[in-house]
């Protein structure tokens, strides 16, 4: 688990109308959907997701917290204490009463507030104030210190912290009607630490986006949100492998989301199977590129090649010699090749066709 998380909502896009959970958002580009909470981190990793509407089964302890505060806490319960995460979320989500209770748990957090959430909290500012003017107030609910600033940008903007108030103070670059220029305006340090860190669910959002799994029918509610599911997991597979792989593999080794989707799929479909044919699946599923096509890999995975399973030789005749052997190093013409893998290798000079089948890294 990371040590800065973003909560943030997702529109899985459903048309149909045979769904109870179905919503309608008019922010989202895709309007009609199922509403999810994804709660995301630094590295674009997903650490949990919730669904809108699901029932509520934690009560924090004698604090009053609305439904989308709820999702929060939902969320942050599988964190373990005393570790200092720092959570991030929009005014939504945020009340006084969901930041005392993440800090109750050592969780410290930042949110926009809308004013009327907190009782009896007002700014009040002189008259006619430069921009970039800010004021602090400090609450103490439950033992627990809360800042809520506001920030006079071209409109004011609220925030509540438990842990990062107005010092120390930034510059900001501001257009200036008047002047027609770039003018500096002061901000506080809360403003900052908020933009850099929320928006980690973009992130991920545009990957989501790249090489979707698709049914050509009209499917079901419940395969477009389990297929949603496969691809939410696959991207933050192939997330994580990154992260592991920069550690050990040279940058150019490192498999893009593209192919590390494909090889996911070939290995899924090949698995447990002993001929290189896969039988077309009864729901026709095909990934869709977005992006222009770039070279595939030719080489089945790591998976299915050292799977020790149905890698039968055959013989391609002498008639249909040309394409050379597969195995790294090796530029001999073979006449025979492995079934599964669907690759040639030789067997009769050398025996490439063990070395490729035993070797995790060719
Ligand atoms: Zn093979
Ligand atoms: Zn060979």
């Amino acid at each position: 688990m990371e040590e800065h998380l973003s909560v943030d909502e997702q529109i899985i896009a459903y048309k149909g109308k045979k769904s109870a959970l179905r919503q309608y958002n008019p922010k989202k580009p895709k309007k009609w959907g199922w509403k999810i909470f994804v709660l995301s981190g630094r590295s674009g990793l997903i650490h949990g997701i919730e669904f809108y509407g699901q029932d509520v089964d934690v009560p924090p302890e004698g604090l009053q917290v609305n439904k989308p505060g709820q999702v929060v806490l939902r969320l942050a319960s599988k964190f373990p204490n005393d570790r200092n995460f720092k959570l991030y979320f929009d005014n939504w989500f945020n009340s006084p009463n969901v930041q005392v209770a993440l800090a109750l748990r050592d969780i410290w957090s930042i949110g926009t507030l809308i004013l009327n959430r907190a009782k009896g909290l007002k700014f009040e500012f002189d008259r006619s104030p430069p921009r970039g003017t800010h004021l602090t107030k400090c609450m103490k609910i439950q033992g627990v210190d809360l800042f809520a600033t506001q920030w006079l940008d071209n409109k004011p903007v609220t925030l509540l912290s438990t842990f990062v108030a107005s010092t120390p103070e930034i510059a900001v670059s501001r257009f200036d009607r008047q002047s027609k220029d770039f003018n500096s305006v002061p901000a506080p340090q809360c403003i900052a630490v908020y933009n850099k860190h929320m928006g980690y669910v973009d992130e991920i959002n545009s990957y989501l986006g790249r090489f979707r799994v698709t049914t050509h029918c009209r499917s079901r509610a419940y395969i477009k949100i389990f297929l949603n599911f496969v691809n939410i997991i696959a991207t933050n597979c192939w997330l994580q492998y990154r992260r592991d792989a920069e550690n050990v593999l040279e940058k150019k080794n490192i498999l893009s989301l593209y192919d590390f989707k494909a090889s996911l799929a070939e290995s899924l479909c090949r698995e447990g199977t002993t001929s290189g044919h896969t039988k077309r699946a009864s729901l026709e599923i095909h990934m869709s590129r977005t992006s222009r096509p770039g070279p595939r890999a030719k080489l089945p995975s790591a998976d299915i090649r050292l799977d020790n399973l149905g890698h039968w030789p055959i013989s391609i005749g002498s008639g249909n010699r040309g394409a050379i052997c597969k195995m790294t190093g090796c530029s001999a013409k073979p006449v025979t090749k492995c079934e599964k893998c669907d690759v040639h290798l030789c067997i009769v000079s050398k025996n490439c066709f063990k070395v490729f089948h035993i070797t995790p890294v060719l």
